[in-house]
C-alpha cells in the first residue's frame, strides 16, 4: 500500500468522501461548480389557447420575447438567476397581457388580488407576498420580503404598509383596469346568474406568469405571479406565493415554477414533490415533472403545467392543458417559443444583449 505522508491513499479518499457528504460542504461546492451555461425559462400560462384570436396568441408571444430578453441581458452580463427571474416576471407583469400585475384576473367583486413569491435555490431565501390589491409589479415587493424583512410571507394590507415604506407607489385599483378582464368578469357574473355549472364556468385559460433560470455561477432561481383564478372569492389565495406548491428553487435538486388551478398545486405541494423525487429517488427532472403533472395530477383531474430546470441545465416543461406557452433561452441566444397548442411548432427568435 502507498503511504502518503501518515495516511495510506485508502484513508485519504475516506476522508475525502466523508467531506464531500457534509450537506454544506456539498451545497458550497454545488453552487460554486461552473454551470454548463445559463438558461432561463418563462411560462404564460396554462390553458386552452384555441379560444384565443391569433393576434392575441401573437401579442402574448411577442411580449414574452421581451420579457425573456430583459432575462438574458442579465444573465449573458453575469448577473444573477434571482435578478433575472424578477426583471423577466416584470416586463411580463407590465404587460397588461397575462394573469398577473396589471392584466390581472378580477375577484368575484370586480377588483384584481394578486399573489407573488420569489426563491433563491442557492440559499433557500425566499420572498411572499399575498392578496395585494394596490402594488403594479407584486414580484418586486416579494423580492423584498425577501431581502429586507425578517419573514418569508407577507399578505394584505400588512404587505402593502410594508411596500408603502420601502418607498413603492400604491396604485389605485383602476390601474388594472383593461376591457378585456371587464368583459369577462362581465360574462363570468352572467354565467353565473344563469346558474351554469361549475365546469362550465370554469376559466379556459390560465394566465399566471412564472420563470426558471440558471446563472453563470451555477446557481437556482424560480419566481411566479399571478392574479389567481377568475372569480375566485376575496382573500382566495392559491399556490402561486406557496413555497413548494406553485414555486420551489433548491440548488440541490431544481427550481419549478407552476400554473393551474392553484387548489391541487397546494394539496399537492406539486413544486417541491418534482425537486423532492429528484433528489431523493434519483430520477430525471424530466420524469419527475411529467410522474407529477401527468400523472398525480391528472388522476386528480387538477388542470395546469410547470417548468422546471436544473443544476445541469436540464429542462421540463410538461403540461396537463391544451396549452402552456412557454419561452426558452440559453447561452446561444436563441429564443424558443412553443406550447399555444400541443402541435404548435416552436417559433425561433434571437436575443439580444
Ligand atoms: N395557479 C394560479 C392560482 O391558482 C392560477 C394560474 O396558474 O393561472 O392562483
Amino acid at each position: 500500500m502507498k503511504i502518503i505522508g501518515h495516511f495510506t491513499l485508502q484513508s485519504l479518499i475516506v476522508i475525502v468522501l466523508i467531506i464531500l457528504a457534509d450537506p454544506h460542504v456539498a451545497g458550497r461546492l454545488r453552487a460554486a461548480a461552473p454551470a454548463s451555461g445559463f438558461v432561463l425559462i418563462a411560462h404564460g400560462g396554462a390553458g386552452d389557447y384555441s379560444k384565443m384570436t391569433p393576434e392575441q396568441i401573437e401579442m402574448r408571444r411577442t411580449a414574452m420575447v421581451k420579457a425573456i430578453q430583459s432575462g438574458y441581458a442579465i444573465l449573458a452580463r453575469g448577473g444573477s438567476s434571482l435578478d433575472a427571474v424578477e426583471a423577466t416576471i416584470r416586463v411580463m407583469e407590465d404587460s397588461a397581457l397575462f394573469d398577473a400585475g396589471r392584466g390581472s384576473y378580477y375577484t368575484r367583486e370586480g377588483v384584481p388580488e394578486m399573489d407573488a413569491s420569489i426563491m433563491d435555490g442557492r440559499t433557500l431565501q425566499a420572498g411572499s407576498v399575498a392578496s395585494l390589491k394596490h402594488i403594479a409589479n407584486p414580484i418586486h415587493l416579494a423580492r423584498l420580503v425577501m431581502e429586507k424583512t425578517p419573514h418569508v410571507m407577507l399578505v394584505g394590507e400588512g404587505a402593502e404598509k410594508f411596500a408603502k415604506a420601502q418607498g413603492i407607489e400604491l396604485v389605485s385599483p383602476y390601474f388594472f383596469f383593461n376591457e378585456r378582464e371587464w368583459d369577462r368578469y362581465k360574462n363570468a357574473k352572467a354565467a353565473e346568474e344563469k346558474k351554469k355549472s361549475a365546469a362550465q364556468l370554469k376559466g379556459q385559460e390560465h394566465g399566471t406568469v412564472g420563470v426558471v433560470a440558471l446563472d453563470q455561477a451555477g446557481n437556482l432561481a424560480a419566481g411566479t405571479s399571478t392574479g389567481g383564478t377568475e372569480m375566485k372569492m376575496p382573500g382566495r389565495v392559491g399556490d402561486s406565493p406557496i413555497l413548494g406548491a406553485g414555486t420551489y428553487a433548491n440548488n440541490e435538486s431544481c427550481a419549478v415554477s407552476g400554473t393551474g388551478t392553484g387548489e391541487f398545486f397546494m394539496r399537492n405541494v406539486v413544486a417541491a414533490d418534482i425537486c423532492e423525487r429528484v433528489r431523493y429517488l434519483h430520477v430525471s427532472l424530466e420524469q419527475a415533472a411529467n410522474d407529477v403533472v401527468m400523472k398525480v395530477l391528472v388522476e386528480q383531474h387538477g388542470d395546469g403545467g410547470v417548468i422546471a430546470l436544473d443544476q445541469k441545465g436540464d429542462a421540463a416543461a410538461p403540461f396537463n392543458t391544451p396549452g402552456m406557452m412557454t419561452a426558452t433561452v440559453r447561452e446561444d441566444g436563441k429564443i424558443r417559443i412553443q406550447g399555444w397548442s400541443k402541435n404548435a411548432k416552436p417559433i425561433i427568435v434571437p436575443a439580444t444583449k
